[in-house]
């Protein structure tokens, strides 16, 4: 038993509860002393080229490429499937800002589709009418941890010839009937930011099978420099680069994956247990087909409520409680306001307006969850 699952060592419930924390369970205090030990701290060493090789091994694809952030590992997997100024690419409203920004970044636009009731992700019902020659691909986010519904929009990108390209930022493990999500496109970004399922600080990962399609984006990250020609610059790239420091602490975090996914299901079933019996209130879903990895747990209210989802969040603040809304939708947000002319995006507007996102760090214990629950139904009802 290790000192966080040994509860004697700490309070069960504490006065403060995040919405989420990084957990270091491992190795990451050593990892980060040998790198400063051996003075490797920049952007070569021993744990960037283990981490990229044990992240490939893990999602089950042949190349995982570090960047600095989930952001830019999105900018370098577009620019290398070759989006331009003038292009369009689908993405889901309700999502990270990032994953709009990055195609915007390529001076491309990104085309809004609305979600789905099911698992709230884009919904491939809405995705062909947005279609037009302009169209180069479709990003899919798995939302909250949870996988997107692919063989649909598989279906759709095959037939109008469109690239698949996965933002796993929040989905780490997760998995769409068997396979690890980050090997259903034909790439995919992952994030470590200090919220998500596993973390470096700051870092981002891009896994793909295609060995074409993985030198081009190390050569994007890296300045942009042909690999057998040292200062040689063909294109102009950038420096995305993630660091040894930053790959120490992903390294150790990556080694306590499965662990790290373990204790969000087992507190995710903990709300379950819990909120099932509440009414007017919808926990998140995990689909038949899907293994969610509960990045965060949700909580989508009925429309007619005693308490309004902002004031419920408030209320839980003053009790010690930290929770936040669902993102706005990106057709909402002043940069893409204009973008649609006529914005029809019924579902993303209710879950926007109506979720929240839980406590959802792996260190919640089954105390926790209960004070959580019994203060969420006193507020409710
Ligand atoms: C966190 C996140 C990103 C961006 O990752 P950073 O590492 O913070 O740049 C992109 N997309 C989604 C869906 C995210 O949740």
């Amino acid at each position: 038993m290790d000192a966080l699952t040994d509860r004697r060592s700490r309070p069960t419930v504490r006065k403060f509860i995040p919405v989420a924390e990084p957990v270091f369970a491992g190795n990451e205090k050593r990892y980060v002393l040998d790198c400063l030990d051996t003075t490797w701290i920049s952007s070569n060493g021993k744990y960037i080229d283990e981490f990229e090789k044990q992240f490939a091994n893990y999602i089950g694809v042949k190349h995982a490429i570090s960047v600095c952030n989930g952001t830019v590992a999105l900018h370098v997997a577009l620019l290398a499937l070759g989006v331009k100024p003038g292009d369009e690419v689908i993405v889901p409203t309700l999502t990270y800002i990032a994953t709009a920004n990055s195609v915007s970044y390529c001076g491309a636009k990104p085309v809004f589709v609305d979600s789905e009731m099911n698992c709230w992700n884009i919904d491939p019902l809405r995705i062909e009418e947005k279609i037009t020659p302009r169209t180069k691909g479709i990003i899919v986010v798995h939302l909250f941890g949870h996988p997107v519904d692919m063989e649909p929009i598989e279906d759709i990108a095959a037939r109008y010839g469109l690239f698949i390209l996965e933002d796993a930022a929040e989905a780490h493990g997760a998995e769409y009937k068997g396979r690890k999500v980050g090997s259903l496109g034909i790439a995919a970004t992952f994030s470590f930011y200090g919220n998500k399922i596993i973390t470096s600080g700051e870092g981002g990962m891009i896994v793909t099978n295609d060995d074409q399609l993985a030198s081009m984006m190390r050569q994007i990250k890296g300045q942009g420099q042909d690999f057998h020609h040292r200062y040689w610059f063909p294109i102009i790239g950038y420096n995305y680069r993630m660091t040894n420091i930053q790959a120490a602490i992903g390294l150790a975090q990556l080694e306590k994956i499965d662990w790290h996914i373990e204790r969000r299901r087992q507190v995710a079933h903990w709300y379950q247990e819990r909120l099932d019996e509440l009414e007017g209130v919808k926990y998140q879903p995990e689909l038949p087909w899907a293994k969610n990895v509960y990045w965060m747990n949700c909580l989508v209210l009925a429309e007619h409520h005693r308490i309004d989802r902002d004031s419920l969040i408030r209320e839980l603040a003053n009790r010690g409680i930290e929770t936040r809304p669902f993102f706005y939708s990106m057709h909402a947000l002043p940069p893409y306001r204009s973008m649609e002319a006529l914005p029809h995006f019924p579902v993303a507007d209710y879950l926007s307006k109506m979720g929240l996102n839980l406590p959802s760090s792996a260190k919640l214990t089954e105390t926790e969850v209960d004070l959580i629950v019994s203060n969420l139904k006193e507020l409710i009802n």
